[in-house]
């Protein structure tokens, strides 16, 4: 039999971590699944991001817990899968002493407490890698977990197809989707549940209800770099920038302040979305980013200025020449003018899932628990 000419109890479209996290939702349910994605293999921002699973920094409620259940699902499943742990944790450093006060509301929160400031004398403990001295402060979170993406994303598909029985067709431009068949460019296939994991496709499949949404599209530059100094004791690091995007410090009061000077100090920064995000890798890089350009259609240019403005922020933050740039490349994600994502039901058996901030490979395993077990009840 081929895989086109059998019947499955779910269809998911789309073999980014948001399907195949409604894949693994489904067979822990004991259905029968298949997956379909027109690349040949993950090209999409499931493989360009920093497989950074964020907690701390999470929009507090439905964001902040989906991260949680979310991380807990990565351990889960990491040693099963073969899918190593690269990194845990992440220091959020305070260049300024408005950041500061950021950090310590946060701290106040309910989602900061297994958090836990240190003061610069204690920074040494995290690695000689940072300008320390520097800082007027930072935030430790032991949440966090970093994977390599281009490497987990086909690992977790494998294992899937291993473990659990999934088929994967590849290379099958899905062009309809409503129970109990689609449309594609293989042939028809049946299947008596539909789960559409489109990315940041807005058109092919139900242009119509997504229209609702006010959709655009998000284009982050992202690069690897060689640094002249690495300590493996250096957890996630970010910094000031990121505390006015991530939406668990940005709406604090305290922020304000901090946003206040940022746009005075790094107008150009903040005007492009720039933020610092560095991730280490198992090779001694690091990965690192990231700017923000919205647009229905982003263009493919990845202009040196906005690298440069990154790596500013990389050399106020990290101690050493500037580092070699090993790798360049671009992402591009879904973006909700007021919502993080999104769960649409087109029909019974029909549901379309996208993430519209850049919170997928944080969020997508608890959003697809939630959306099977509505599914099927
Ligand atoms: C540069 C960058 C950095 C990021 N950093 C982080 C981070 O650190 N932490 C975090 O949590 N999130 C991060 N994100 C966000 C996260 O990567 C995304 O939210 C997540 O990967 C979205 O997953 P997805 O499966 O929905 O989309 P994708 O990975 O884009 O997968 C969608 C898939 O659907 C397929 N497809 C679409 N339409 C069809 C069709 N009609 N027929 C067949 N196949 C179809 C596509 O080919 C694609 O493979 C980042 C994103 C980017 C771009």
């Amino acid at each position: 039999m081929t895989p086109t000419s059998q019947s499955y109890d779910l269809a998911v479209v789309g073999a980014g971590i948001c399907g195949l996290a409604h894949a693994l939702a489904a067979v822990r349910r004991g259905k029968r699944v298949i997956v379909l994605d027109r690349d040949a293999q993950a090209n999409g921002a499931s493989i360009r991001n920093f497989g950074f699973i964020t907690v701390t920094g999470q929009q507090a409620g439905d964001c902040w817990r989906r991260a949680k259940r979310s991380l807990e699902v990565w351990i889960e499943i990491a040693g099963a899968a073969k899918i190593p742990i690269v990194q845990r944790g992440l220091l959020m450093i305070a260049r300024r002493l408005e950041a500061r006060a950021v950090i310590e509301a946060f701290l106040q929160t309910d989602v900061g407490a297994e958090c836990r400031l240190v003061e610069p004398n204690k920074l040494a403990n995290y690695g000689s890698s940072l300008r320390a001295g520097e800082f007027a402060c930072a935030l430790y979170s032991p949440h966090e977990a970093r994977f390599e993406s281009r490497e987990a994303i086909p690992q977790l598909a494998s294992w899937l197809g291993e473990r659990f029985g999934v088929t994967f067709l590849r290379e099958t431009a899905v062009r309809a989707a409503s129970p109990p068949k689609l449309e594609t460019s293989r042939g028809p296939i049946e299947a008596e549940a539909i789960v559409v994991c489109p990315g940041d496709d807005l058109t092919a499949l139900h242009a119509d209800r997504l229209a609702r949404y006010g959709l655009a599209r998000c284009k982050l530059h992202m690069m690897r770099v060689r640094p002249d100094r690495f300590d493996e004791r250096t957890p996630a690091v970010m910094s000031d920038l990121g505390m006015i995007r991530y939406l668990g410090y940005a709406e604090l009061p305290a922020s304000q302040a901090l946003r206040a000077r940022l746009k005075a100090e790094q107008r150009d920064h903040v005007d492009a979305g720039v933020h610092l995000i560095a991730v280490r890798s198992g090779d001694g890089t690091l990965v690192v980013g990231d700017s923000h350009h919205y647009a229905a259609t982003p263009d493919p240019f990845a202009p040196a200025a906005v690298d440069d403005l990154i790596l500013d922020e990389y050399a106020h933050v990290f101690a050493g020449a500037r580092p070699q740039v090993v790798e360049r490349w671009t992402g591009t994600y879904a973006s909700a003018p007021d919502r993080l994502m999104l769960v649409d039901r087109p029909c019974e058996g029909l549901r379309i899932v996208m993430i519209t901030s850049g919170t997928g490979a944080s969020t997508s395993f608890a959003i697809a628990e939630e959306v099977i077990a509505e599914l099927y009840g």
